[in-house]
């Protein structure tokens, strides 16, 4: 059997009046009727109400919440994981083909039956617009799947390339021995869906931790592997305390592999403690994360400056910044900000309209919850006090529901603060760079963050892009040229990147997949 070729899934444009705009909102309208809803954890297809409950607020309306969750306790915890043993003999040895039409039959659940379900429970839950929910719990989430399954396949074709007169060399692609934890962030639904169906669709069987502030969309896409297929035990849908559930998992003798995406502090915290461990696990754990970020965009005096001021817009503001990817330092060459740039960057800034993301004329919806609202704020009043001059935005509201204005800051440092530390929020801090200075800034973009995920270059000048590309060698995974740093497609971009920001595994890519199997080599004598 071949896989069909695989294309992204096409995006739409929930214009005023369209059909896809009617479905949306009929949705939601229909989910705000009905919650909050009841969450259990599922363990070996059951559902598991353990009565310690936890909530998840609405970002934009906090006194009303989304659902309520049963936290996994130890004892679920305990059967998830020997419920997840006990599945994967079955479904790794089941026919690749089976694997891969269950997968195949969850996307087409996304694109389709599930579409505007998964885009309302991200709207409400994670309060990201309509567009923004779409190209995620919908365009993405669907291209995971349907993309992983051709890039498995491809995986499995890779052969030795020689045979010896008399035998046959092969390799088999094993399962990792144990079971794979997964631990997936906020703000991604697609993540969601990601981080246990990677390896779940090469043979493991995977524990999973969704983020609390992403309980329901989850719950859902849990809802749609079983509607799919995968069968009770492969995927084990535990929501919990993070620290408790995650512990209790990394101290199994049987914990194989972490699929993470979260916090660099909260990554580094689990690998030391997996280090702790590791002489009762029967293999090296394999360790994948994708963490934390400070992207930059870089402006050339050769910019074209319409477009670059348009990107620079929605690479730093779209879902309100909180994208790992997110553009939060700007280096602006002072010609260009001199001409142009400046008054344009502020006037598109102003007159972006904050509110309820169910609102469609709303661009910025609320940061998702008192912790990162408190955050933001914080380091805007950090920025103020180091000197920043506050060129537009600069407040928060929190009285309903946690919305943050967009924020603009200029600074002379360019190692200030907001220049250096990730905010994950609405906040970009500019440094205008004298044109003779370019050189000296990519050394200064190189050495000011830890981190190294994306940035962009914006230039007419070929010169100078290749002349960034190789200064920057080492300070992004994703490079854009005359582009936004954000928006990673599966099957076009593979996303990642190194130093703080991750084990530069990329996600949407055949790489990732290399991480949760076990060659095997087999030489048989004729
Ligand atoms: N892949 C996404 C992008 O390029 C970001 C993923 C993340 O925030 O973790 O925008």
């Amino acid at each position: 059997f071949k896989v069909p070729a695989i294309d992204n899934e096409p995006m739409r444009s929930y214009a005023p009046g369209s059909v896809e705009r009617k479905g949306l909102v009929e949705a939601l309208a229909q989910m705000e009727k009905e919650l909050p809803f009841e969450v259990p954890c599922i363990v070996n297809g059951k559902e598991v109400k353990t009565g310690k409950l936890a909530k998840q607020p609405l970002p934009a309306d906090h006194a009303k919440h989304l659902c309520t969750y049963h936290e996994a306790d130890q004892a679920t915890v305990a059967a998830a994981i020997d419920g997840a043993l006990a599945a994967k003999k079955e479904w790794e040895s089941l026919p690749w083909n089976d694997r891969a039409a269950i997968f195949l039959k969850a996307a087409d659940l996304v694109s389709g039956k599930y579409r505007y379900k998964l885009l309302a429970a991200t709207i409400l839950g994670q309060g990201k617009n309509a567009w923004q929910a779409e190209i995620d719990a919908a365009a993405e989430l669907s291209d995971f799947l349907r993309f992983g399954v051709k890039y498995v396949e491809e995986l499995y074709s890779q052969q030795p390339v020689k045979n010896a007169a008399g035998a046959w060399n092969r390799i088999e692609y094993r399962a990792l021995e144990g079971f794979v934890l997964a631990v997936s962030p906020f703000n991604f639904t697609a993540i969601g869906g990601n981080l246990p169906g990677t390896p779940a669709l090469v043979g493991n069987t995977v524990v999973w931790k969704p983020s609390p502030a992403a309980t329901y969309s989850n719950y859902l896409v849990y809802k749609v592997f079983e509607e799919a297929g995968v069968p009770p035990g492969v995927i084990q849908f535990v929501p919990g305390v993070p620290e408790e559930v995650v512990g209790q998992a990394i101290a199994s003798p049987d914990f194989a592999a972490l699929h993470f995406t979260g916090s660099t502090l909260v990554f580094k915290k689990l690998w030391k403690d997996i280090a702790q461990n590791l002489d009762i696990y029967k293999s090296y754990p394999r360790i994948v994360g994708e963490t934390g970020g400070k992207n930059f965009h870089l402006v050339h005096p050769s910019a074209e400056i319409r477009n670059a001021v348009t990107q620079t817009v929605r690479g730093a503001f779209e879902y309100q910044g909180q994208k790992c990817s997110a553009l939060s330092r700007l280096y602006v060459a002072s010609s260009v900000w001199n001409n142009g740039f400046k008054e344009q960057l502020l006037g598109e800034v102003a007159s972006l309209k904050v509110g309820p993301p169910t609102d469609f004329q709303n661009f910025i919806g609320p940061v998702i919850g008192r912790p990162a609202f408190d955050k933001i704020i914080s380091y805007i009043k950090k920025a103020k006090d180091a000197g920043g001059e506050i060129l537009v935005g600069g407040s928060g509201d929190d009285s309903k529901g946690f919305f943050v204005q967009p924020t603009v800051i200029l600074t002379k440092d360019p190692k200030s603060v907001t220049m250096v530390e990730e905010i994950f929020g609405p906040v970009l801090t500019v440094y205008v760079y004298e044109d003779a200075d370019f050189e000296k800034t990519l050394e200064l973009i190189d050495t000011t963050s830890p981190y190294a995920l994306t940035g962009a270059i914006f230039s007419t000048d070929r010169k100078a892009l290749l002349q960034a590309t190789n200064g920057l060698r080492n300070a992004a995974g994703n490079v854009y040229y005359n582009e936004k740093c954000t928006g990673a497609v599966v099957g076009q971009q593979p996303f990642g990147g190194a130093r703080a920001s991750g084990t530069n595994d990329k996600a949407g890519s055949i790489s990732i997949f290399y991480r949760f199997v076990s060659a095997r080599s087999i030489k048989e004598n004729f």
